[in-house]
């Protein structure tokens, strides 16, 4: 019997392979950083989530330690239980804080936050609107919940607003919910959504607002607030989501809004109620992640992250406007041709691992730069240099070259 079970299981990964779809796991020797070590060799890095710089940071790790040593290893209960140790209230409270809404709540990933969340604020009476890239724990979430799934075109302002405008005449009573959820800054393409203009259309149909701003947190806006702070919005998006895990260089999810909402969630949302409650050592690091960004150090990260963005953009996409955020993606397309060059540009000392079908459609494969304040000028012009030379990024034409195409 598990012969042939193991059988199924390797003919779905031989088909896999044959599709350049295949993954395995990359072991790394290091910490998170601009550099890590991979097969005994030091690689630049390019594709981490650590915008700030933070996962190796000394500050986080001594935060993490004193939160061992005060509070142990592991929680040992769920929140409701008996695990909802006093770091995870003060973490929430530094959250909220920051956010300046009235309340937070923690999960232990961004993904567990998104799974937990949407089903316990839309159900079968409701209505769930989604952009179509949104992050992979939104569309789970929204098939979890069992509410009547629309699903908008990227960024898609009047088609957005044609859903809203039939999701109001359809919605049975008043306390049926239309909730649209969105990332703020999209993960593999590094735009972001028009979050002002799709608060304006919520507010005209009373639908409610969850953003999820896991790409934006600690990048964009006055001390890494976020997009919907930014766009001056913050205090109509009822659902702020983010995670501890990129820019705070920590781990978990959180979301952050009214008392009521928090109280609700508490209540409701099953991988909250029923998970054991984050490790110490990470709520400790988060709380210690979110204090530090609202410091001029924290400051100072932002600005060097985004020298090295623009540094990047002015060497390769001269003409175009400043990137949104901290992600570029370089798209290929074929998902052999985006190995194939991930496979070149690794030969030459750079990590940076090609993006793939479940993570973005079929054939729209690509090298996905993530960009960090660790990362030195000199890293973004090895990087720069590396693209020329695999041909993936235009070589610099002298002016005059260019006045032969008439
Ligand atoms: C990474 C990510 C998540 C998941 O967060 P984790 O803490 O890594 O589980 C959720 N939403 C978006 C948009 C993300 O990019």
């Amino acid at each position: 019997m598990s012969g042939s079970f193991e059988h199924s299981l390797g003919r779905e990964l031989e088909s896999l392979r044959g599709q350049n779809l295949y993954r395995d796991l990359r072991r790394i020797d290091s910490p998170q950083s601009a550099r890590v070590v991979q097969d005994g060799a030091e690689i630049l890095n390019f594709s981490s989530n650590d915008y700030l710089g933070f996962a190796n940071e000394p500050r986080l790790q001594e935060a993490a330690r004193s939160a061992s040593a005060l509070f142990g290893a592991g929680a040992g209960a769920s929140r409701l239980i008996c695990g909802s140790l006093s770091i995870f209230h003060e973490l929430e409270h530094a959250l909220a804080a920051f956010k300046r809404t009235e309340r937070a709540i923690v999960f232990s990933s961004g993904c567990s936050t998104a799974l937990g969340v949407i089903p316990a604020l839309a159900g079968r009476k409701d209505i769930l609107i989604i952009d179509k890239l949104s992050h992979a724990s939104i569309v789970d979430g929204a098939r979890l919940s069992g509410a009547t799934l629309r699903v908008f075109r990227h960024n898609d302002l009047n088609h957005l607003e044609e859903i809203l405008r039939w999701a109001n005449a359809k919605r049975c009573g008043p306390d049926a919910r239309v909730v649209v959820a969105t990332d703020s800054v999209f993960s593999m393409d590094g735009d972001l959504a028009p979050v002002r203009e799709i608060v304006e259309l919520k507010e005209k149909y009373g639908a409610a607002l969850m953003l999820d701003e896991a790409h934006a947190t600690g990048v964009i806006g006055a001390e890494g607030r976020g997009v919907a702070d930014a766009e001056g919005v913050s205090a109509q998006v009822e659902i702020q989501m983010g995670t501890l895990g990129k820019a705070l260089g920590s781990a978990g999810g959180y979301i952050c809004g009214s008392r009521v909402l928090i109280e609700f969630l508490i209540n409701r949302a099953r991988s909250f109620v029923f998970s054991t409650a984050p490790v110490p050592a990470a709520a400790g690091a988060a709380l210690a992640a979110i204090r530090l960004l609202q410091t001029t150090p924290g400051e100072e990260r932002r600005t060097r992250l985004w020298s090295r963005i623009r540094e990047f953009s002015a060497a390769v996409f001269p003409d175009d406007p400043e990137p949104p955020s901290a992600i570029i993606p370089l798209k290929i397309g074929a998902e052999d041709a985006a190995m194939t060059a991930a496979r070149k540009l690794l030969e030459m000392g750079i990590l940076l691992p090609a993006i793939r079908y479940p993570t973005v459609s079929r054939n729209r494969a690509r090298l996905r730069i993530a960009f960090s304040a660790a990362h030195s000028s000199q890293d973004v012009q090895t990087l720069v240099e590396a693209l020329r030379r695999t041909g993936l990024a235009p070589v610099k034409e002298p002016v005059a070259a260019s006045a032969t195409s008439a």
